[in-house]
């Protein structure tokens, strides 16, 4: 059977340790689906369509990478798509808490799907999204953080 894994995200914007996560489950799935979750209640930094490009230019590289969106319960997406597998990365025991219920929810209301966890490079776990976010509002320089040659404009 072909395994397709979703990881669902806000990347808003997506930084190196999604894209290590991303990169490093590559050889484990035929298809890693990149899909930012649309949540009607949040307003994000960058819209989903900067979001959206600045996925595509980091995964041009990888022909089974597919970028995508998607509004709804992550797994009528899953169910949608054909997956097989939910991806999500994971940086502290805090992640942990959080992610375990998630994903225990989401056997109960999807039992087909099984989410699998990668554990961040330590140099990555204290990195996340709105790190970069507070960067560029006080008018710094994220390069060290987000992935190498993108642009966040
Ligand atoms: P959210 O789930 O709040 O939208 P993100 O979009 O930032 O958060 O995260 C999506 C997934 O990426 C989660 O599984 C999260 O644990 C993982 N992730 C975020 N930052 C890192 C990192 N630095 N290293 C490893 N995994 C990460």
């Amino acid at each position: 059977m072909s395994k397709t894994a979703v990881f669902p995200g806000s990347f808003d914007p997506i930084t190196k340790g999604h894209e290590d996560i991303i990169t490093r489950a590559i050889p484990l799935f035929d298809r890693i689906i990149v899909a930012i979750g649309q949540n009607q209640e949040k307003q994000g930094f960058f819209t989903i369509q900067q979001r959206l490009e600045f996925l595509r230019f980091v995964f041009s590289p990888y022909p089974t990478v597919v970028i995508d969106s998607y509004s709804g319960l992550t797994v009528d997406y899953c169910r949608k798509t054909g997956a097989t597998h939910i991806l999500r990365g994971l940086r502290t025991s805090a992640d942990f808490e959080f992610e375990r219920s998630i994903a225990q929810i989401n056997k109960k209301l999807y039992p087909d799907i099984e989410t699998v966890f990668l554990l961040t490079m330590p140099e990555y776990s204290a990195l996340n999204s709105s790190v970069v976010r507070d960067i560029l509002r006080h008018g710094g320089d994220p390069a060290d953080f987000i992935p190498k040659g993108l642009k966040l404009k």
